[in-house]
């Protein structure tokens, strides 16, 4: 561990890549020359325009979008796409599909019906507390959209591959996995994620929109809430959340560059999440708590078999350098959130110190 860091597990915000931090703090009073801090400069100028347009080539690349996407960065996080969502693409007598396989899936509901929408939940894993991703869904043939939550932050579960709803667009909740392995986004109308998770600070959301779907808007909305009045300003229709943005174009440079793009960075992740599930599974002493076959590759959730022990566990972790291990303040438990950033020896670390409690109280 270096300059007094800690093992941050945390589940959002989350940890960042340390050479992206060190190298925000080298160049943070005088950005590229400019004299001027990141957050000193005009959204206006030659120097922010760089950061957000290779912010936008890059997100292109990663994930291999065509000519008919735009991404987007907008503010009010993930919930704020709660309610765009059907705002901008269900007029009077439409209809849209959703899939609910969690907390955040359920709010994204609500912010629906809330407006009087019409919904239909096409599947639902509440009967089992969330523990599982839903198989062989069946999709009303007039929705206009399918919206999922493609990785389930809180309960810890992933869809590991998307649902086949034929010509209908999925919508996905990425926050928690956005760029954390391939996808192919041709299945997709708009892919959004809170940043503070997988790819930067909080403050902004990134929403990567698909052209067809733009003209679906209704006329008479805000315009601070239009995906049109940010597609047709490059996102600066009002001013960005310009730091935020930097940060995210450097660990999309980070991805690229270093880790060599989203399939190494899948490997990756599946050899953390591996190694964690291996040493839960390999003894009685711990227990996960979301089916195997749907088990997230980024929040492992699980328990302490004699549960009286999690307060401790909890306080142990604490004390030997480790951040963030407590489940969701909602359901209890333990979470490791193994981000991108998170590395191999991070989690080799965490499992070494699993074995010594394991061994200590079992
Ligand atoms: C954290 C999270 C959200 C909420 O994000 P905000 O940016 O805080 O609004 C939504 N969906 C998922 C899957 C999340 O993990």
């Amino acid at each position: 561990m270096k300059e007094n860091r800690i093992y941050n597990f945390n589940a959002g915000p989350a940890t960042l890549p340390l050479g992206i931090l060190e190298e925000i703090r080298d160049s943070f009073l005088n950005f590229k020359g400019s004299g001027m801090s990141i957050t000193e400069i005009s959204h206006r100028s030659k120097w922010f325009d760089d950061v957000i347009n290779d912010a936008i080539e890059r997100t292109k690349r990663l994930l291999n979008l065509n000519e008919n996407f735009h991404v987007l960065f907008l503010q009010g996080g993930a919930s704020m796409q709660f309610c765009m969502i059907p705002m901008n693409f269900l007029r009077e007598g439409m209809s849209a599909d959703y899939v609910n396989t969690g907390i955040w899936s359920t709010k994204a509901i609500k912010e629906a019906q809330i407006q009087g929408k019409q919904i239909r939940v096409a599947a639902s894993s509440e009967d089992k507390n969330f523990s599982y991703i839903p198989e062989n869904v069946q999709f009303s043939d007039n929705a206009v959209y399918v919206h999922i939550t493609s990785n389930n932050t809180i309960k810890g579960t992933q869809w590991a591959s998307f649902p086949d709803t034929g010509s209908i667009p999925l919508v996905a909740d990425m926050s928690s996995d956005i760029m954390s392995r391939p996808v192919n986004a041709d299945k997709f109308g708009l892919i959004y994620a809170g940043a503070q998770k997988n790819i930067g600070p909080a403050g902004v959301c990134m929403v990567i929109i698909r052209d067809d779907m733009l003209k679906m808007a209704p006329d008479r909305l805000p315009s601070m809430l239009k995906y049109t009045t940010f597609a047709s300003k490059n996102s600066m229709y009002n001013t960005p959340p310009c730091f935020a943005i930097y940060t995210i174009q450097l660990v999309l440079k980070w991805l690229e560059e270093t880790v060599g793009g989203l399939d190494k960075m899948g490997e990756i992740n599946r050899k953390k999440g591996r190694l964690l599930y291996d040493f839960i599974d390999s003894g009685s002493f711990y227990k996960g708590t979301a089916e195997p076959e749907s088990r997230s590759m980024m929040n492992v959730t699980f328990r302490i078999k004699d549960e009286n022990l999690e307060k401790l566990f909890i306080q142990e972790s604490l004390k030997n350098g480790f951040s963030g291990l407590k489940g969701h303040r909602s359901v209890g438990g333990c979470r490791a959130s193994i981000y991108n950033a998170t590395t191999i020896e991070a989690v080799e670390t965490l499992v070494d110190f699993m074995k010594t409690f394991e061994r200590k109280n079992g």
